[in-house]
């Protein structure tokens, strides 16, 4: 029979996770849909059920120096009105379902569902994001591209759980998040796009971009973002054309019930031309 712990601390919860036995609920928004069962009966799950969002040590937000750490337990509605989050992340939970579900949801579980079109995951991956994964032995420190591997799969060990997500705190002149949906709220990307660019005296010392939902995991290539650095804003508009030929060859979609592979092509190179033009 299925067991399910509600744990008061955290190294409880550790301890729990010890033999792999346990899988980790946060809000449930996510795992509570895919586990559904028809009206009135309670959701099917096949493993042991840790409910961790009762866990008010994983709730926090902290600005350091160099770094901001949140807590995975912390709500995505904490996050968008918290004056140390960067305003790029508080964009992108602004148009993440509504206020109920955001009450709930947490970037943990945007993680630890490694959907090709989780939101968050697009600006994670531009700022850099380190997840920090606890069991009782160690706590590993990966980026976020060593954590998700595909669609649906991560490196996270059944005896691991996220404890925080740390950011870099970089000094960015001009961001952009764009969401394609079907419409403004409660919509799953179609195409979404993030961007970034630091401008010094009219050079691009630093340029990013990430796309989500147009491959298996967010497409961040740092390769070809370091060719178009350290020129002028100006020469790097003329150049749009290579830049966008360099993610062409990346940006493979799936045709499905929201788009297609051609619309969502199309749609990723027009919003990176888009960012680019308008530095
Ligand atoms: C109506 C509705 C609208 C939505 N709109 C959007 C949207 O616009 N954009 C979007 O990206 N998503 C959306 N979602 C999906 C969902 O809300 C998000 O993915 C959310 O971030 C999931 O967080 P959670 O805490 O509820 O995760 P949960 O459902 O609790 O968990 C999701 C997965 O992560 C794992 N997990 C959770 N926490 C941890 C942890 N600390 N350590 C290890 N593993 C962990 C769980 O085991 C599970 O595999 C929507 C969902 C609903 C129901």
């Amino acid at each position: 029979m299925v067991k399910q712990v509600i744990p008061k601390t955290f190294q409880e919860a550790l301890n729990y996770l010890y033999d792999g036995s346990y899988r980790v609920v946060a809000g449930g928004t996510d795992l509570m849909v895919q586990k559904r069962s028809t009206a009135n009966l309670p959701p099917k799950f096949n493993t042991n059920i840790l409910y961790a969002f009762n866990l008010d040590e994983l709730k926090y937000v902290i600005k350091e120096e160099h770094q901001i750490r949140i807590g995975s337990m912390t709500s995505l509605e904490t996050l968008l009105h918290h004056q140390d989050v960067p305003q790029i992340l508080k964009d992108v939970i602004f148009e993440m379902a509504s206020p109920g579900i955001r009450n709930m949801a947490t970037l943990a579980g945007n993680i630890g569902n490694a959907s090709p079109a989780g939101d968050s995951l697009v600006v994670l991956y531009l700022l850099d994001a380190i997840i920090v994964l606890s069991s009782i032995y160690q706590n590993r420190y990966l980026p976020i591209e060593k954590v998700i591997t595909g669609p649906r799969k991560t490196v996270i060990q059944p005896n691991e759980m996220i404890k925080e997500i740390i950011i870099p705190l970089h000094e960015m002149t001009k961001t952009q998040w764009v969401k394609v949906g079907g419409r403004q709220a409660d919509a799953i990307s179609k195409v979404s796009f993030a961007g970034s660019a630091t401008i010094e005296n009219g050079m691009i010392m630093d340029l990013r971009i990430a796309l989500g939902a147009v491959y298996m995991t967010v497409i961040r290539e740092r390769s070809i973002e370091k060719l178009f650095k350290e020129i002028s804003v100006e020469s790097l508009k003329a150049d749009v054309q290579p830049l966008l030929a360099h993610y062409e060859s990346l940006i493979k979609p799936i045709d499905d019930q929201r788009s297609n592979k051609a619309y969502r092509h199309k749609v990723s190179l027009n919003l990176i031309e888009d960012f680019i033009l308008n530095l």
